[in-house]
């Protein structure tokens, strides 16, 4: 649970690791086993909360819907009041409030790929039951959750809002997201967003996933736009896939010799479970680190 700073717009990080998360189902790599030997040394899937205080309710949204969605939840406890229907009354034996925490007020989801979207079955009729829950996603993704018989009921209780490339949610008078359309391997034609949150000060872009920042010709202008880029770095080096096909993102040594000289602060997220990053003292994290580039954590936080 956080401790966010009072009366104030803040992005606080959720997750850190590609969909998978970690440990990663099926791997026995020494990190995996590690992991499933103690959580204390598991990661949450890539996810970002967006937290505004600054009234009497405060305002919680999250970036994706993980596989991790109910520890992320909890790690929001700090900030989610109780719920209002469900009082503390119905604990025993008795505790203190709150008992059972309320929804967020949205959920603004990048694709449909399952660690972005597998979260969403944690929020139905058997578990959190939420109520009109507004779902903000791209048009596509919105009439897959609607169409698909898997999704009921839960979709029953979601408010799903689509958004088209380029639009803009206003969620106060001077906080809004803006979808960003981003080249990324798209089964379904629904597409990936990249997501522009503007604070009263501070811009941060939250670009999870993206295939090839070659593909992807506005990058550094946009990069370039905000004060915090947390971006896709799955992966540090082809070798990380043993020989098998290379899978569509960009390598990390890319997005630093593209990137690392922006004034933007640079962000390194979802990352792999075989990324070397991930070990303290690598080589590969302390090259980025000595690029002045920023390898997020659980509790980062950005004030916006
Ligand atoms: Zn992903
Ligand atoms: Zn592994
Ligand atoms: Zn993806």
């Amino acid at each position: 649970m956080f401790r966010l700073p009072q009366n104030h717009v803040t992005a606080v990080v959720l997750g850190i690791m590609q969909d998978g998360g970690l440990p990663h189902a099926g791997c026995r790599c020494a990190r995996c086993e590690g992991a499933f030997a103690d959580p204390a040394r598991a990661e949450y899937v890539a996810c970002l909360g967006l937290v505004d205080n600054r009234e009497k309710e405060t305002a919680v949204y999250l970036f994706d819907a993980t596989p991790d969605i109910k520890y992320q939840l909890n790690l929001l406890a700090g900030v989610l009041d109780g719920h209002p229907t469900r009082p503390e009354a119905a604990a025993w034996p008795p505790r203190r409030s709150p008992y059972r925490l309320r929804q967020p007020d949205g959920i603004f989801l990048t694709h449909a790929h399952m660690g972005h979207i597998g979260g969403l079955p944690q929020l139905g009729p058997e578990a959190m039951a939420i109520t009109q829950l507004p779902i903000y996603a791209s048009r596509e993704l919105g009439h897959m959750l609607l169409e698909n018989a898997l999704w009921q009921p839960l979709v029953d209780n979601l408010r799903i809002v689509p958004l088209v490339a380029g639009q803009t949610v206003d969620l106060a008078a001077d906080v809004s997201v803006t979808a960003v359309p981003v080249p990324h391997r798209d089964e379904w034609g629904a597409g990936t967003f990249a997501f522009l949150i503007q604070g009263p000060e501070r811009r941060l872009l939250y670009l999870p996933d993206i295939d090839d920042w070659a593909q992807w010709p506005e990058a550094e202008a946009i990069l370039s736009s905000v004060d915090v880029a947390l971006v896709d770095a799955s992966f540090y080096s082809s070798d990380e896939l043993g020989g098998r096909a290379p899978v569509a993102h960009p390598l990390i040594p890319d997005t630093l010799a593209r990137f690392a000289h922006l004034p933007t602060q640079l962000v390194l997220t979802h990352l792999n479970h075989t990324n070397p990053v991930l070990n303290e003292g690598s080589a590969a994290r302390t090259a980025v680190i000595q690029s002045g580039v920023h390898i997020t954590f659980t509790g980062q936080q950005f004030p916006l």
